[in-house]
This record gives structure tokens, C-alpha cells and sequence, in this order.
């Protein structure tokens, strides 16, 4: 199984950044999958980039329903029109600012899937809940809430706390170890040996100092990035870890 290393540049670059970013050319090593989840208008214009340079397109979200009167969303279907293979879903930030649930975003798995769209899938859990000690609990019922009742093994499991996304705050290799293994094994119980198919990825301040350590981490399958993925010699160089 490849790794991979999924840049998430939120609401950040525009044309005249992107034009910058790739001005010296990139080279995205065959050995891992490299995907970039810019802003939904720079997906077409990140495809010269991606044919040219090796990676793949990512979106941020997609819409649960087929199509209709959504204003302002997106669909998955128009989503693989235009090249797109993966869709982050359910990262925090839709979560809370978009106050996605649980079930909202198991509609949208169903959805991006039935378009061949790879699932990226984020769970994890508050500050509050880690101090509290129940964030297995907590992130066993928003992973198994978030998959909808019939799925594909076509997805990727992101553990993202949110303690850690944006914050400088890096969990722990043994923070992580512990949570991969939870997922593991709910993963184990519901798709029995696809489970070795499923890709699991910790996001969550990961930067080029930093990354070193975690990829001693021996089951980490890959990185969501966030604000290290906009300074492309930083997203060079954690990309370069997983190696
Ligand atoms: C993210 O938002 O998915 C993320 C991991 O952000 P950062 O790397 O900036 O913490």
C-alpha cells in the first residue's frame, strides 16, 4: 500500500500563488500518492499541474445529495468531471463552522463514493475530551456515525484532534499509536481483512521539524497537512519523510 500526503490549503492560495508555488517546478515521487485540496475555483487550474507534475486533485467537501438547489455547495459528481479522485470530509472546521454531523457527512461518504471518489475521512477529538478521557469513546462513535451503512473499502481514515490542528500542539507517537490502533481494530470488526486495504493518516501541525519523529510511527500510512503544505519546500520535505 502507497503512502500518501494530502496538502489542505483551506480558504488560502490563489492564482497568482499557485502560478508561485509551482514556478520551480515540483516533483511528486511516484512511490507515494501526492494530493492537493486547494479552493474549489483553483481545481481546474491546479489539472495542468497535477498532469504535469504527478499528483492528484483533492477536493475539500462535497454536497450529500446528487444535485439540486444547494446554493453554494458543490457535487461530488462534478467534482470527478473535472479530475478530482479524493474528498476531505468531515475535517473539523466544516464541523464546527458548517455545524456538519455526524450523519450529514456519512451521506456525503455515500455520495463521493458512488462517484469514485476516495473518502478522506477526519476524525477527532476537543481538548476537552482528551482531558476528560473519553476521547476513545468519543472518536469510536463519531467514526462509526460518520460511515454510512453500506460502503466500499475506497477510503482514508485522517485522525486529527483538534487540540493539534493549527495549534503547534503535535500529539504524541504514542497519542497516535493508541488511536490508530482504535480505528484498526473498529475497522477490523466491521470490513474484517480489508482493513489492511484502509489507509490511516495522522494531520494535525505536522511540519518539516517535526516530522521525523512521526515517521517512526510504524502503521502511519501519511500526513493531512495543513499550513506546512502552503510553503512548498516545508510540504517537499515532510512528503520526502515518507519515503
Ligand atoms: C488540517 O487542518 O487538516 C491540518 C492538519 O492543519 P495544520 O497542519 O495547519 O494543523
Amino acid at each position: 500500500m502507497k503512502k500518501i500526503i494530502v496538502a489542505n490549503w483551506k480558504m488560502n492560495g490563489g492564482v497568482e500563488f499557485l502560478r508561485n508555488y509551482f514556478s520551480a517546478g515540483f516533483t511528486a515521487s511516484n512511490q507515494i500518492d501526492t494530493v492537493f485540496c486547494p479552493q474549489f475555483p483553483l481545481l481546474n487550474s491546479f489539472a495542468d499541474y497535477a498532469n504535469k507534475y504527478g499528483f492528484f486533485l483533492g477536493a475539500q467537501d462535497c454536497h450529500h445529495e446528487f444535485k439540486g438547489a444547494f446554493t453554494g455547495d458543490v457535487s461530488a459528481e462534478l467534482l470527478k468531471e473535472i479530475s478530482v479522485n479524493y474528498v476531505i470530509l468531515g475535517h473539523s472546521e466544516r464541523r464546527e463552522y458548517h455545524f456538519e454531523k455526524n450523519e450529514v457527512i456519512a451521506k456525503k461518504f455515500s455520495q463521493a463514493q458512488k462517484f469514485n471518489l476516495t473518502p478522506i475521512l477526519c476524525i477527532g477529538e476537543s481538548l476537552i475530551d482528551r482531558e476528560k478521557g473519553n476521547y476513545k469513546d468519543f472518536l469510536l462513535t463519531q467514526l462509526s456515525n460518520s460511515l454510512p451503512e453500506n460502503f466500499t473499502s475506497n477510503f482514508i481514515i485522517a485522525y486529527e484532534p483538534i487540540w493539534s490542528i493549527g495549534t503547534g500542539v503535535i500529539a504524541t507517537n504514542d497519542q497516535i499509536i493508541e488511536v490508530f490502533s482504535l480505528i484498526k481494530e473498529f475497522l477490523n470488526n466491521k470490513i474484517g481483512s480489508d482493513v489492511d486495504k484502509i489507509r490511516i493518516l495522522y494531520g494535525g501541525s505536522v511540519n518539516d521539524k517535526n516530522v521525523g519523529d512521526l515517521s517512526k510511527i510504524k502503521d502511519l500510512s501519511g500526513y493531512l497537512v495543513g499550513s506546512a503544505s502552503l510553503k512548498r519546500d516545508q510540504f517537499s520535505i515532510i512528503s520526502n519523510s515518507l519515503l
